[in-house]
């Protein structure tokens, strides 16, 4: 499925087989997840490319083949493919644990054609194990609404109130996690969805209610995966003193001005961008410890207009999935 170029829709194409280099393995793609960044990408949010492209970067597919230099990967393993598809290595991010910044960076379904495909390249040394247990489909969301989701928990510290603004594909996943840590999670969805708010307090959310309402008792933190600027200085009112508000998403509306005072205080706004191979490697082995449930939706490759229009409307319980080709067992 082939982004022309922003603001159109996917077409369906045949397209030649990508070609295989050093270091990177072809996949048959099995599922692909379907991301808010795959939205931002196909609306023209990033900066446009100039050339069609493949979206898709939540990308299970077992090895087919492998190039030159590949050491880790064996044909026939299931790998994960996420956002992070290259770094330079170099740069001073690079050499500080901080690849998720490499001004070269390469991005999955982005500069690097994506999973919306039957066939996809990726460099081995940015492919994750799948772990054992989960199928294809419910895997596919581990791998950017999982990560970045995580790495955007970790960025909120410690604290045991945890709000979510926008309750999908991400929030579902971060609020086991925070469960898990013994947090308490406070979910808040669009203005009178009451199937979301349902979906997080069967979730174990202590509390769900409208973005724009204020939480029964002060955050901690709050994680905006919602792409509205107006919900930070929502989340600002919303935090304790010392409170943290991390802004997860790739592109946001702007946020209107607000007082000082709701800053005042060391509250904390950030945002969090991509994920490192580390924050994978950490998120994958405890997902199943949890063990991480995730709720998908799936929709054959050629409906990925479907599921993004799905997404963008907020009728999905859960995570967007492609499907690719019979999908293999656990
Ligand atoms: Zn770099
Ligand atoms: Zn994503």
């Amino acid at each position: 499925m082939v982004l022309d170029e922003p603001g159109l829709s996917l077409r369906e194409a045949d397209v030649a087989a990508p070609t295989l280099g050093s270091g990177q393995v072809l996949l048959r793609v099995r599922a692909c997840g379907v991301c808010r960044t795959d939205l931002h990408v196909v609306d023209g949010e990033l900066p446009s490319l100039d050339r069609p492209l493949i979206p898709g970067h939540q990308i299970v597919g077992t090895v087919e083949a492998r190039g030159g230099a590949v050491g880790t990967l064996s044909v026939g393993d299931r790998v994960g493919v996420p956002w992070l598809g290259w770094t330079c290595g170099e740069c001073r991010f690079c050499r500080t644990g901080r690849e998720n910044l490499c001004p070269e960076a390469r991005y999955t379904g982005y500069q690097i054609d994506g999973g919306y495909a039957e066939l996809a390249v990726a460099d081995a040394r940015y492919c994750f194990p799948i772990p054992p247990g989960y199928p294809d489909q419910q895997a596919a969301p581990l791998l950017c609404a999982g990560l970045i989701g995580y790495r955007a928990l970790r960025m909120s510290g410690e604290g045991e109130r945890l709000g979510l603004y926008g309750f999908g594909s991400a929030a579902h996943i971060v609020i086991q996690v925070a469960r898990h840590q013994g947090r308490r999670v406070f979910a808040f969805t669009r203005a009178g969805d009451a199937e979301a708010q349902r979906f997080a307090l069967d979730l174990g959310a202590s509390w769900a209610g409208d973005s724009a309402a204020p939480p029964p008792q002060p955050l901690d933190a709050a994680i905006l995966f919602a792409p509205a600027g107006e919900l930070v200085p929502a989340a600002l009112r919303a935090v304790d003193k010392g409170g943290t508000v991390v802004c997860a998403g790739i592109h946001m509306s702007d946020i209107p001005t607000f007082p000082y005072r709701i800053l005042w205080e060391e509250r904390v706004v950030r945002s969090v961008a991509n994920l490192t191979r580390r924050d994978g490697e950490e998120f994958l082995a405890l997902a199943p410890q949890i063990p991480v449930r995730t709720e998908v939706r799936a929709y054959p490759l050629a409906d990925a207009n479907v599921a993004l229009s799905d997404l963008r409307a907020g009728r999905i319980r859960g995570a967007a999935v492609l499907t690719v080709g019979p999908t293999r067992p656990p």
